[in-house]
């Protein structure tokens, strides 16, 4: 992609209006002014564009009502809504249907449900699930759930010194005992954009199906479910810019078809009686209870903002800060970047040599600069790196390059603080 041609496009002050919370200062104390807030913890969560909160305000004040049960004016214009945002995340994803899209709570959700549904009905013991050492635990958990279940093993495909998924390892793991491959497509730590499209090819030549965590990619670039062919693919919804309590499950229709329910309860079933129950068609099996009607359709709205900005305009945006960034920390003696996988997503996990990284979140924080620190809910891969700890910068369509000055800034700071 020519990022020249597709920067100037992309009005990053503009954008940045959209956003309420960019504007606040933190650290406010007694007759002292607080520092802008520089939010570049995006890849924990998102913050949310007016657009999205003054549509979840419209709904409540205007059209709140339960969906799918109600005969009466609000309950159909409230399901009308939450339907639209069924086809918006369809859209977005390039899924044949809006029959393909279940919501969940979380990314979490989604992962557990395939584990739960498809897992225990379709694998047994000996089978093999494949994953990688970058997974987010949200990725690993579910699967150990399923393995003290059902006995099953889980093969992990390594990463070089870059970050760089060995598909050669890969290929060897895959073998007539791998069932399932639940791989990331983005890592939240490195940054590192796995080859879907590969992987999903080299899955299918021997019959088996993949699933993507895309809970990390769906928000840096276009995801085309198609293209790559994925037979499940996961998305979380605060991290779309859009509200928490929202999960995506894409699944090919002749799977979810054949998958048992999740969950029991309302809204799933076609009849229920005490000799025996029956159950909707998918996605409407996987959707017990009632969902978080007000987020979802926020969530659609997310997406709208996104595709309005235009997607490849946003990647272009966060490339450029990547690259702005990475330029600028590797200047900083005793900084070690752990990811430098070519074509990765932007987010820069780091280690500042003699410094705690919990110190350095501490201390850039005071400067107003919002870094995550810590494990990233991915401990295998910190091992894998042999560090207890890293701290992460992750860049968003609203970042901009001043504020990766502020982070370079505060990281100096940091260091002339501890002599390091
Ligand atoms: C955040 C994240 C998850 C989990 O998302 P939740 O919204 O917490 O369920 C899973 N995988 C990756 C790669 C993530 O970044």
């Amino acid at each position: 992609m020519d990022t020249q041609i597709t920067l100037p496009t992309f009005d990053v002050e503009r954008v940045r209006a959209d956003f309420p919370i960019l504007s606040r200062t933190v650290h406010e104390r007694k007759g002292k002014p607080g520092k802008p807030l520089v939010y570049l913890d995006s890849a924990a969560s998102a913050q949310k564009p007016r657009q999205v909160i003054d549509a979840m305000t419209r709904f409540l004040e205007e059209d709140y009502s339960n969906i799918h049960r109600g005969v009466h004016f609000l309950s159909q214009t409230a399901t009308d809504q939450f339907e639209e945002a069924r086809r918006k995340v369809a859209r977005f994803l390039n899924a044949p249907s809006e029959r393909n899209i279940v919501f969940t709570r979380s990314a979490t959700e989604a992962v557990n449900l395939v584990a739960h549904s498809y897992g225990r009905t379709f694998l047994s013991e000996g089978d093999e699930i494949i994953v990688s050492v970058m997974e987010h635990h949200a990725n690993i958990v579910p699967w150990q759930l399923l393995q003290m279940d059902k006995g099953i093993r889980i093969r992990v495909v390594p990463v070089d010194e870059h970050g760089v998924l060995d598909l050669n390892a890969f290929e060897d793991l895959l073998s007539d005992r791998t069932k399932l491959v639940a791989m990331t497509h983005c890592s939240n730590v490195l940054g590192t954009v796995t080859p879907a499209k590969i992987i999903a090819r080299m899955a299918h030549e021997r019959g088996v199906p993949v699933l993507f965590d895309g809970s990390q990619a769906a928000v840096h670039g276009v995801v085309d479910v198609q293209d790559i062919d994925a037979d499940f693919y996961i998305m979380t919804g605060h991290k779309l810019y859009g509200p928490t309590g929202t999960g995506v499950l894409y699944g090919k229709y002749d799977l979810l078809k054949k998958m048992p329910p999740y969950q029991g309860g309302g809204d799933m079933i076609e009849s229920v009686s005490f000799e025996g129950t029956t159950f909707k068609a998918p996605p409407a099996r996987f959707e017990a209870g009632t969902p978080a009607i007000t987020e979802v359709i926020g969530l659609g709205v997310a997406l709208d903002y996104m595709e309005s900005l235009g997607r490849e305009a946003i990647a272009a945006h966060e490339h450029d800060l990547l690259q702005y960034a990475t330029q600028q920390l590797s200047q900083v003696d005793g900084l070690r970047v752990y990811g430098t996988a070519p074509g990765k997503g932007p987010i820069i996990s780091f280690t500042l040599e003699g410094v705690h990284p919990h110190d350095l979140g501490t201390i850039v924080d005071q400067y107003g600069v919002a870094v995550r620190v810590g494990r990233h809910c991915a401990e295998p891969l910190m091992e894998r790196f042999g560090v207890g700890a890293t701290a992460r910068a992750s860049f968003a369509l609203y970042n901009t390059r001043a504020e990766a000055d502020a982070l370079v800034e505060s990281v100096i700071a940091v260091k002339e603080f501890f002599g390091a």
